[in-house]
């Protein structure tokens, strides 16, 4: 087994780490730069390390991340999510150093973190894609005539992007010209590639995803799938397991797929295999070859530790399941409590958290690395709580959403929260059926009034007192 773990990453995704490897025994490495001295992750590892000044750079160099390992006598690096989590590099110089990179392969991450040849891997395998380019586009005279051939709308996409960033819909040839060279100038700024492929819009699809895992003896279980069709700006919202939309007959095929995906490139660890589903039409997307933000509800209805299981397979350990071992029980929704404001196109609101007041009671989980006093700094993700609830029927979960929302306190910035509230009373969402257009084609549900809003109660307070004292 392994005996101590370096976690290349910071905030909630390296305290949900640094609990899987107190459980399990291991020794825990944290790493933070300046802004970060005073993080969460920080003081709950066992030991603290910092990568420099700069707020970001230490978090992203892999080669001094593989030297610190191995100066503090870790055996492996765990690199969470984002980051480093898909930079093959990283699983390459672990492997050149001695040094256990939990995840899969570096070949495999190269491969599958380009889309057009995890594209490829998957039309050999008899996985069904969206109708598309073949391969990169060369020019943008190749994306008009692919985009004639397969018909209009189209999605223009970064090859090496992620986050929902590099992505967009063209409905007509007009709208390709002027897009095709933003679309390049954004990859090349945030993903560092130039690269671009185009394939088939599905409009108003759901976005179902598999959470699979694969040991290093060729053995691989999928653990259901993840319905993530609440997005906005095709990034994720609201994230629900099971997906409340498929049939059994569809749940079984979706699952059977992402195995063989899985299996068809010699996958090794925990990985997530995307999907878009319309009707009864399943293609391909992409997969992530990390832990995923969402992971949480997986283990909500399945019961099975992701994280653990990462760990054990890293070490060599064959899985600790077989498919027939697993079942899930209930719904899970996770929220995204982004530090933004939803009344102010999701402007990010960082700053210090004045007040912050978990919310408990029974089938309710919190991933996050506020506390009360803690000042969200500006060079990370918004993203600051990951609430996670489950029940047995899909409406007592949304009752327990709504309750541990309203129980939640998260004061002194602005959050995504009372969104979610608006969001969890609609009777589309209620119903459960919707899709990735949901957010879009529900603008009203920006307008709702926060009633919990603690300036508000104060002010109310305050009136009240006046009258009654007869001001
Ligand atoms: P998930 O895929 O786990 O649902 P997201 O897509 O929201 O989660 O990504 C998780 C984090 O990783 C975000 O901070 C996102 O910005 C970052 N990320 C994902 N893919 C990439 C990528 N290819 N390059 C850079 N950052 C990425
Ligand atoms: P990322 O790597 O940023 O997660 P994805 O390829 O997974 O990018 O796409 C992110 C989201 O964009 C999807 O969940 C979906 O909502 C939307 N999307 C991507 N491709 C298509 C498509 N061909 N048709 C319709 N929507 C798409
Ligand atoms: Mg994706």
């Amino acid at each position: 087994m392994l005996t101590k773990i370096l976690i290349a990453n910071r905030g909630e995704i390296a305290v949900r780490i640094v609990r899987a490897c107190a459980e399990m025994n291991i020794r825990s490495v944290a790493i933070y730069t300046e802004p970060d001295r005073h993080a969460l992750h920080v003081k709950r590892a066992d030991e603290a390390h910092s990568v420099g000044e700069d707020p970001l750079a230490g978090y992203l160099d892999p080669r001094r991340l593989v030297n610190l390992a191995v100066e503090t006598g870790c055996d492996a690096i765990h690199p969470g999510y984002g980051f480093l989590s898909e930079n093959s590099e990283l699983a390459r110089i672990c492997d050149e150093r001695g040094i256990t990179f939990i995840g899969p392969s570096a070949y495999v991450i190269a491969k599958m973190g380009d889309k057009t040849q995890a594209r490829d891997s998957m039309i050999k395998a008899g996985v069904p894609v969206t109708p598309g380019s073949d391969g990169n586009l060369a020019d943008l005279d190749e994306a008009l005539s692919v985009a004639s051939e397969i018909g209009y709308p189209v999605m223009l996409k970064a090859t090496s992007g992620g986050g929902g960033r590099g992505i967009r819909r063209c409905d007509s040839a007009e709208e390709l010209r002027s897009q095709y060279p933003r679309v390049i100038s954004e990859a090349t700024k945030a993903f560092g590639s130039a690269e671009v492929f185009l394939e088939k819009c599905i409009v108003d699809p759901r976005h179902i995803e598999v959470q699979v895992l694969a040991d290093r003896e060729g053995n691989a279980i999928h653990l259901y799938e993840r319905d993530c069709s609440i997005q906005r700006r095709n990034q994720k919202l609201i994230e629900i397991a099971p997906s409340p939309q498929l049939t059994p007959e569809q749940r079984q095929y979706v699952g059977e797929l992402a195995v063989r995906a899985a299996k068809a490139v010699g996958y090794e660890n925990a990985g997530t295999v995307e999907f878009l589903v319309t009707g009864n039409e399943v293609y391909f997307m992409e997969m992530n070859t990390r832990v995923q933000v969402e992971h949480t509800i997986t283990e909500q209805i399945t019961g099975v530790d992701i994280v653990r299981e990462q760990i054990r397979i890293a070490a060599g350990l064959p899985l600790t399941y077989r498919q027939e071992d697993i079942s899930y029980r209930g719904y899970a929704l996770q929220f995204r409590i982004n530090a933004e404001d939803p009344k102010n196109n999701f402007l990010p609101s960082f700053g210090r958290i004045t007040r912050y007041y978990a919310p408990g009671g029974p089938g309710v989980r919190t991933d996050t690395a506020i506390y009360t006093g803690y000042t969200i700094p500006p060079f990370y993700d918004s993203m600051c709580l990951k609430l996670v609830v489950w029940a047995l029927n899909w409406e007592d979960a949304l009752d327990r959403g709504a309750r541990a929302l309203a129980d939640m306190r998260v004061q002194g910035v602005k959050t995504t929260a009372s969104y979610y509230q608006a969001i969890l009373q609609n009777p589309d969402f209620r119903s459960g059926e919707f899709n990735t257009g949901f957010v879009p084609s529900h603008p009203e549900l920006l307008n709702y009034s926060d009633k919990r809003d603690p300036s508000e109660v104060a002010l109310a307070i305050a009136a009240a007192i006046a009258a009654y004292a007869g001001l």
